[in-house]
């Protein structure tokens, strides 16, 4: 029997917080993966029989000790407010280790407005790639502990298979959950929630204001991470951002090939508010909601208005000194003197004139051969003679570069192709791109042509919210 050491204390907070709900039965349940080291991280033990498996994380069965729930949060979605999301298709079984185990997709709930509160194959084995992968580059996430194939159809634009995905987070609290609160003046709830977040992620902090800070702070080492890897989050909606600082929510998210700092995926984002180059923008503004959610918790408010304020307006300059520093690490340079950002940023206008590769480029500086992904190469060699002059003062340059640029990210068209071979039953694609994308900072024989870039005809154009 498998057995999952639960504790439940979301499940203790003041009932506005929730609704207790199981999830909803499912068909036929099939395992599709399942994430053995992460299991054996968590203490999660037993034999691990395959249906058993299938059982408990497509929600067929309760395991014990779980007391299952869905969250209530509210959030602003592409800057306009809505204050009634929630768990529409999530149900957490409760934490293990301090980390929630949570099913997505697994059937309807209080919160599922119109939604079927299901999801299908493609976005379930998107996140368990996409978001190990993180995983492996050194990036908060949430983790993919299993993904169940159900054995129903659901209705997208046409039918698809549909999935269950198991979610390991830190925890499921996000700035739209203090939203929620605060938008009822439910200030008994949204006291039980801050002294919960702050024992789990801040047990350091004596009050909101420094909360917030350290919020700020994970959000700001956190956005300058996905920048580093080409990483675009597609959705930064108030109730996409973790206050754990992790990444949550893999809905349209790509890694951008060719560099151009306004580069979106997302079909639903026609503005470009969460472009690659916007993302630094997006989250002092979602910390500003954060930081309006908290002042209800702050004894005198016009203080509290006042220090929160600054501490969202030091947010940009954190921010922009962060990506500097990543940004000179990515060519080399850790010990940085004037003059060495300009050198950096011409490197950037050059990548954004000739389109070329963002990974590849940065991985190629390590062995000077970044030459290859330019068109006209003769504009790069002007660039990097400066470059090459400037490095016979830094000491461990290419170990600096190697550390910074990942060799391999998981790209649009892999991902894409490996749904489609998953839909048709097989899982050799997927089973590879998890191997491979292990271990970002090296590449083999077998997974070097995951390094190529897309070629014309496979270049993905856009991801979809109808996940
Ligand atoms: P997302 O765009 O995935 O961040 O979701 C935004 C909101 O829509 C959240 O409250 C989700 O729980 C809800 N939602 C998304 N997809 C579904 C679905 N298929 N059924 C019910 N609710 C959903
Ligand atoms: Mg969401």
């Amino acid at each position: 029997m498998l057995h999952i050491p639960f504790d439940n204390s979301y499940a203790r907070l003041p009932a506005s917080l929730f609704t207790r709900q199981n999830p909803e039965p499912v068909k036929a349940p099939e395992l599709l993966a399942f994430n053995h080291s992460l299991a054996r991280d968590l203490g999660i033990s037993g034999d691990q029989d395959i249906e058993e498996l299938a059982t408990v994380f497509s929600g067929n069965a309760i395991p014990d000790g779980a007391e299952p729930l869905a969250q209530l949060y509210a959030g602003h979605q592409f800057g306009h407010w809505n204050p009634q999301l929630g768990d529409g298709r999530a149900i957490l079984l409760g934490e293990v280790q301090g980390r929630d185990i949570q099913l997505k997709g697994s059937g309807r709930t209080p919160y599922s407005r119109n939604g079927d509160g299901r999801a299908w194959v493609g976005p379930v084995l998107r996140e368990f790639v996409v978001s190990e992968a993180m995983h492996a580059l050194g990036i908060p996430t949430t983790r993919a502990l299993a993904a169940v194939a159900t054995g129903e159809m659901i209705q997208r634009e046409t039918a698809l298979p549909g999935a269950v995905l198991t979610r390991v987070a830190a925890s499921h609290i996000r700035v739209g959950t203090f939203q929620a609160l605060a938008a009822r003046q439910d200030y008994t709830g949204l006291q039980a929630l801050f002294d919960h977040a702050r024992d789990r992620h801040d047990p350091e902090a004596k009050d909101p204001l420094e909360f917030l800070n350290g919020v700020i702070e994970r959000q700001a080492q956190l956005v300058t991470k996905w920048m580093n890897v080409g990483f675009i989050h597609g959705v930064m909606n108030t109730d996409n951002c973790s206050i754990s600082g992790e990444t949550i929510d893999y809905g349209p998210c790509a890694f951008m090939d060719s560099y151009d700092p306004m580069t979106v995926f997302s079909s639903i984002d026609r503005q470009g508010r969460y472009a690659w180059g916007r993302q630094a923008d997006i989250i002092v503004w979602n910390m500003a909601q954060l930081a309006t959610a908290l002042v209800p918790l702050m004894p005198d408010q016009d203080d509290a208005i006042t220090k929160f304020t600054s501490a969202v307006h030091a947010m940009p300059e954190r921010l922009n000194s962060l990506w500097n520093a990543t940004l000179l690490r990515k060519i080399g340079i850790s010990d940085p003197r004037s003059g060495d950002l300009d050198l950096a940023k011409q490197l950037l206008t050059l990548m954004a004139a000739q389109s070329a590769d963002f990974t590849n480029t940065f991985a190629a500086l390590a062995s000077d051969t970044a030459g290859d992904h330019f068109v006209d190469r003769e504009a790069f060699e002007v660039w990097a003679k400066d470059w090459r002059a400037r490095l016979k003062d830094e000491t461990a340059a290419q170990d600096t570069m190697r550390a910074a640029n990942p060799l391999l990210i998981p790209r649009n068209h892999r991902i894409e192709e490996m749904i489609q071979a998953a839909v048709s039953g097989d899982m050799a694609p997927f089973s590879r791109l998890m191997q491979a994308y292990d271990t970002p900072f090296e590449v083999s024989t077998e997974s070097r042509d995951l390094t190529h870039a897309p070629l014309d005809g496979e270049r993905v154009h856009a991801t979809f919210c109808g996940t």
